[in-house]
């Protein structure tokens, strides 16, 4: 019989294994996410209704995988053992196989499981674990994979520049008429033609839009002075960026506040920046951000974290709140984006992701941060 521990190729999984001994966890079960991507080197099983996990312990691993699954996974991994099983019988048969593999005896008591799990395939597990303590596997995985190696960094840079060129092509492009709809579809054929594989996601608001952090672009047209808040992300060799920057559209005068709230936001960024460094807690990089905008008064619209990690996804650790107490370190990759919200009027948000050097943060992106004006303003 095949053993499960032969994940020699695998230094990820190693370091998990590592990681399972030291937070006393038994078992860590890994869905077809970005965290089974990142164990595996870049290649993730598909992921769907049918049962599939990577069950990982101190002892070995196991993939745990849908039949008609199993070639492609022979294919693209090396020396990973492999329970399957096909869809007319379900997975509780080779589930239960992969489990006493990997568990070499030792009981289950305690395991972490993937947070994007299915929920039907979490009741599964938890039958095939019966009396067993569940934790999250952000816990183990989360801090491995916040921090960046050298060729993370670069890729993330190469993606970072990408969406440089959607940001510029939304701006060249903004003028009275065109909806925000059509200036995504711009922004992506940008990112594209830059050399991105993809979209990880695009928003682009006008006018009172930019007053929502989270607008669903619509066939709005843009009308001269509207602030234009564009927010937009691309996808190469599976990691993403993700950048915000603001505009106003020529031939009128934004709103008559704009102008002291876009400095506010730009002295927020810059108070940050000057914090954010290895050995500072993520709550001191949230509260330089937001004491600059509390300070004037504007705290209140100031509605969301100061940022979040960037990776294989758009959000994952670390998280810049205020209420987080985790240490900085070395090789991080995060967003610094305070914004102001006025409802009914207009927001303002700047975006920069930064990793973190040895002296402080880089920014990424090549782009000022400046308001983009079309046209000339009156
Ligand atoms: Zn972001
Ligand atoms: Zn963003």
């Amino acid at each position: 019989m095949a053993t499960a521990t032969k994940t020699a190729g695998y230094p990820r999984v190693a370091a998990m294994r590592q990681a399972l001994a030291s937070h006393r966890i038994d078992l860590l079960v890994l869905a077809p996410t970005n965290n089974l991507r990142y164990t595996l080197g870049g290649f993730c099983p598909p992921g769907d209704e049918r049962f599939c996990a990577l069950l990982i312990t101190p002892a070995g691993a196991a993939l745990v995988i849908p039949a008609l699954n199993l070639q492609q996974a022979r294919e693209h991994t090396e020396g990973l053992t492999f329970f399957s099983y096909a869809d007319a019988d379900g997975p509780h048969a080779a589930l239960n196989q992969g489990l006493r593999a990997v568990a070499a005896a030792s009981p289950l008591a305690t395991v972490a499981v993937d947070e994007e799990m299915y929920a039907e395939h979490l009741l599964v597990l938890q039958a095939a674990c019966r009396g067993a303590e569940f934790r999250l596997a952000g816990e183990v995985v989360g801090p491995l994979r916040s921090r960046k190696d050298a060729d993370e960094i670069a890729i993330l840079r190469e993606a970072a520049a990408t969406a440089d060129a959607g940001v510029r092509a939304v701006f060249a492009a903004c003028r009275p008429g065109v909806t925000e709809l059509e200036l995504v579809e711009i922004a992506g054929a940008a990112i594209r033609a830059a050399g991105a594989d993809g979209v990880a996601f695009g928003s682009v608001a006008a006018g009172p839009h930019t007053a929502l952090s989270h607008h669903a672009p619509g066939r709005a047209a843009l009308q001269a002075g509207d602030v234009v808040c564009v927010d937009i992300g691309s996808k190469l060799k599976g990691y993403c960026s993700d950048i915000t920057r603001m505009g106003v559209v020529g031939g009128a005068d934004p709103d008559p506040e704009f102008d002291r709230v876009q400095t506010l936001v730009e002295e927020a960024v810059r108070a940050a920046l000057a914090v954010a460094r290895p050995g500072a807690l993520a709550r001191q990089v949230d509260e330089a951000a937001r004491g600059v905008i509390s300070a004037a008064g504007y705290g209140e619209y100031f509605v969301h974290r100061t940022g979040h990690g960037l990776g294989l996804s758009v959000h994952e650790a670390p998280y810049i709140t205020g209420t987080s107490d985790l240490v900085l370190e070395e090789g991080m990759v995060f967003s610094i984006e305070p914004g102001i919200y006025l409802p009914g009027r207009f927001g303002c948000r700047w975006e920069e992701i930064v990793y973190l050097d040895a002296s402080g943060a880089r920014v990424f992106s090549a782009l000022p941060r400046v308001v983009q004006t079309s046209g000339s303003r009156v």
